[in-house]
């Protein structure tokens, strides 16, 4: 199937009309060898008419921010049914969004709010790895519909040369709309690991350039206009300067003044040196006292100062150009129980709709939630500690269940503790249904062979039994050891067919254990039969 495929797209490839950019990639991938080289267009290739599709859905874009009407309360309410904990983190969030997408929607009503005194929304988020930071403004994204794009601090550089300019944040926004800059200029650009770019001299000689990036982040995140092309990019450069000739209108610039910052990262040490200050001063802590034993560094980002990040290392122009700042608490063991069972992007809800993608079913008590959830928290990465936990606990399970007839399972303690012999237990117990998983496939196999070949093979009981154990024995699936057993088949049957005339076929258990001797036998046969026919 996927050589006719492979055909059709060369056909199409033929008939299509030259089209000289492509023309001009081929030539220098020849040129460099495709294999260290891939010249990519930005934008889609010359000629070709933008999918209506997507047209459609920026102006859906346009048309929701135009008429931006969401209340702080909405956006948290919806947080609420993905994120688990973070209170205070979304409600500062669902206030500078919606402040901010309603000063656009002003903007757009009437241009003159532009030029009024309006400082940017930009967020500052502090928190451990793996507790909901990204996840927030994904979610938020998703539900305003804008593009949203993610990037270290670490992999830029000042001078753009040998890491990764400041810039590409914009135009990778740009491609995440489908090159479309009038939704890109609403979109949201996410940085972490702001903390490694700060100027405090332990990373390793990078605080001169991390000085500089904070610079150059700050130009960006004011309101500065960047080339939707690279200069550096030079098939983008020729792609623009092509389509401009062609007539096609082509934003050069985007500006950055309605794209939103989110700056985040873990701040390990503020959080340390925040508690080191409040332990000597406990005064000032007084919130949910009582448990403070409990308290690890990253939860007293809190109550992290403007004098904190600037002798954190940070520039006091760029910590100012941050204006809402807010912390995201650790997460216990209790929390991830909660993620795990409630909320609508649990890790647990994407195992369970991949089992069901095989019909397969399963049951988690409450007490293997309680296990997983304390195994992640001991991971020390956060939620993401779940996902390691479960798969590690079901990764067999995966690949085992769906072969083995099995609609259903329980997710206990034991099978969180020894996932193998879990397993195990669970596939010996339902030997039966392997059975007649496996039947199911060989009657699928044996419908297949027919349709292709126009020959019926009839297995007898014998014959069933040792093609299910040669699967069992190879540790193979059913239809790959049919392949294999009947690869001569077709060719086989084809001459015992025009010999004999006969469509369906005897199979025995020879057939399996012997097979070039079952078919051999069964082609000589066939000629002494139209021999004797003759006479
Ligand atoms: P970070 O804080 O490092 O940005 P992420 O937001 O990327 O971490 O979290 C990683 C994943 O863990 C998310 O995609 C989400 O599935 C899950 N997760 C993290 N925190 C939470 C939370 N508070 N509630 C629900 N899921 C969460």
């Amino acid at each position: 199937m996927d050589t006719e495929k492979d055909r059709k797209e060369e056909e199409k490839k033929e008939s299509a009309p030259q089209n000289p950019l492509e023309d001009l990639r081929r030539n220098l991938e020849g040129l460099f060898g495709t294999k260290n080289v891939r010249f990519e267009f930005p934008n889609a290739p010359m000629g070709e008419a933008p999918e209506p599709q997507e047209k459609d859905n920026s102006d859906e874009v346009l048309k929701r921010i135009r008429e931006f009407s969401m209340k702080p309360r909405e956006i948290r309410d919806y947080l609420n049914r993905f994120v688990i904990k973070q209170d205070e983190a979304k409600k500062v969030l669902s206030v500078a969004i919606c402040d901010h997408y309603n000063h656009i929607r002003r903007c757009l009503e009437n241009p003159e709010a532009e030029s009024g005194e309006y400082a940017k929304q930009n967020i500052l988020i502090l928190g451990p790895t793996g507790v909901g930071k990204t996840y927030l403004m994904r979610t938020i994204a998703k539900l305003i519909g804008v593009p949203f794009v993610k990037a270290d601090a670490t992999k830029f550089s000042e001078t753009g040369y040998v890491g990764a300019d400041v810039e590409d944040l914009v135009r990778d926004l740009v491609k995440t709309a489908d090159g479309n800059v009038d939704v890109a200029q609403y979109g949201i650009i996410y940085i972490d690991e702001i903390d490694k770019i700060a100027g405090r001299g332990d990373v390793g000689g990078r605080d001169v350039s991390g000085r500089g990036v904070q610079i150059n982040l700050l130009k960006l995140m004011e309101d500065s206009n960047v080339n939707v092309v690279s200069p550096q990019d030079m098939m983008g450069q020729m792609q623009m300067a092509m389509n401009a000739r062609r007539g096609k209108k082509q934003k050069r610039t985007i500006s950055t003044r309605h794209i939103l910052f989110i700056v985040s990262g873990a701040f390990d040490k503020l959080g340390e040196d925040i508690q080191k200050r409040m332990n000597k001063n406990p005064i000032g802590f007084t919130d949910d006292a009582g448990e403070r034993e409990d308290r690890e560094p990253s939860d007293f980002l809190k109550f992290a100062e403007t004098s904190d990040f600037t002798k954190y290392g940070f520039e006091a122009e760029f910590i100012g150009r941050l204006p809402v700042r807010v912390a995201c608490e650790s997460l216990k063991a209790d929390d991830l129980a909660d993620i795990l069972v409630s909320s609508e992007g649990s890790i647990l809800r994407q195992y369970r709709d991949d089992f069901a993608g095989y019909g397969i079913g399963f049951n988690i008590t409450p007490e293997a939630v309680k296990k997983i959830s304390e195994l992640a928290y001991l991971e020390k990465t956060g939620a993401r500690g779940l996902m390691t936990v479960m798969e590690r606990t079901l990764r067999d399970f995966k690949f085992e269940l769906p072969s083995s007839g099995i609609k259903s399972f329980e997710l206990d303690t034991q099978t969180v503790d020894s996932p193998k012999e879990s397993l195990k237990k669970t596939l010996s117990e339902n030997i039966g249904l392997r059975h007649s998983a496996m039947l199911e496939d060989l009657t699928r196999f044996r419908e297949e062979f027919l349709a292709r070949t126009g020959y019926a093979l009839n297995l007898d009981d014998k014959a069933k039994s040792a093609i299910i154990g040669k699967a069992v024995e190879e540790d193979k699936s059913l239809m790959t050891v049919c392949e294999n057993v009947f690869k001569d088949f077709e060719h086989g049957l084809a001459i015992v067919s025009r010999n004999t005339g006969k469509s369906e076929f005897d199979i025995t258990e020879q057939a399996i254990t012997d097979t070039d001797k079952f078919l051999s036998d069964l082609v000589v046969k066939s000629f002494k039969e139209k021999e004797a026919d003759g006479h």
